[in-house]
């Protein structure tokens, strides 16, 4: 049994007994992680106040054969969220960050990159960030990430390169934009605008700081909100509790 130290990111604590919980932590080195914090319920326990949700924390824990779950032996707390504005529409963003590192990761698969991305998301979200835009980048770079970025760029059936004009069929289930010929015998699939397509673009650009300046008028932002949440909702083939609470994004510009 190897003792890991690593940074990790609060995903859920549940209850366990009088004086444990369970954890999901994402980790920088590791992925998702299920651990058992023993007496983490305790007044005076060695995790101190480091276990809250959406806390960043430095935790050692011990990795366990497949099937067990890990035991989380420290965790020291290194950033709470602070949610500085007071601001609940902030929070919920941050709670959807959380669920989509959740839903969308499995355990024993490491993903530094995207660790590195929800904790600048996390961090973004305390300062004064237009909240739609910090939760869009959050999105598509962990979409690009996991493999699950949809065809922007080319048809999502056979690849050929499609010119922007107008508006677009874009296939929920075949992932991305379709050109006329592929077009018939899909499915699931919803006409996007030009204007939105490029935004989405931006958004999932690597290594690049343009979706912080990008330009969306208040009808692309709605129309991107409406194609990603369905994209969303079908990839994980359920709709995410946070959705609910976010439906600000579709209208914000704050
Ligand atoms: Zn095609």
């Amino acid at each position: 049994m190897a003792s890991e130290k690593t940074l990790a990111i609060v995903l859920r604590v549940v209850e366990f007994s009088e004086t444990s919980c369970v954890v999901t932590l994402f980790t920088r080195d590791f992925g998702k992680v299920g651990a058992l914090a023993k007496g983490a319920r305790r007044p005076k326990s060695s995790f101190e106040s480091a276990l809250d949700l959406l806390a960043v924390c430095r935790i050692v824990f011990l990795h366990k054969s497949a099937e067990t779950l890990d035991l989380l032996t420290e965790a020291k707390l290194e950033r709470r969220f602070r949610n500085a504005q007071r601001d609940l529409s902030r929070l919920y963003a941050a709670y959807y960050v959380a669920e989509l590192l959740r839903e969308l990761t499995d355990e024993g698969d490491p993903q530094p990159d995207l660790y590195e991305a929800a904790d600048a998301a996390l961090s973004e979200l305390e300062g004064a960030t237009e909240l739609a835009r910090v939760v869009l980048r959050f999105e598509m770079t962990a979409l690009r990430l996991l493999g699950h970025l949809p065809a922007l760029g080319g048809c999502a059936a056979c690849g050929q390169p499609i010119a922007l004009a107008g508006r677009h069929p874009f296939a929920l289930a075949a992932g991305g934009l379709l050109c006329p010929a592929c077009r018939p015998g899909h499915r699931q699939v919803v006409s996007v605008t030009a204007a939105t397509i490029q935004v989405l673009r931006q958004f999932a650009a690597c290594d690049s700081d343009t979706w912080r300046d990008v330009t969306w008028d208040a009808r692309t932002c709605g129309e991107l909100r409406g194609v990603l949440n369905q994209y969303v909702c079908r990839l994980l083939d359920h709709r995410p509790r946070m959705h609910a609470y976010l439906g600000l994004l579709g209208h914000a510009t704050r």
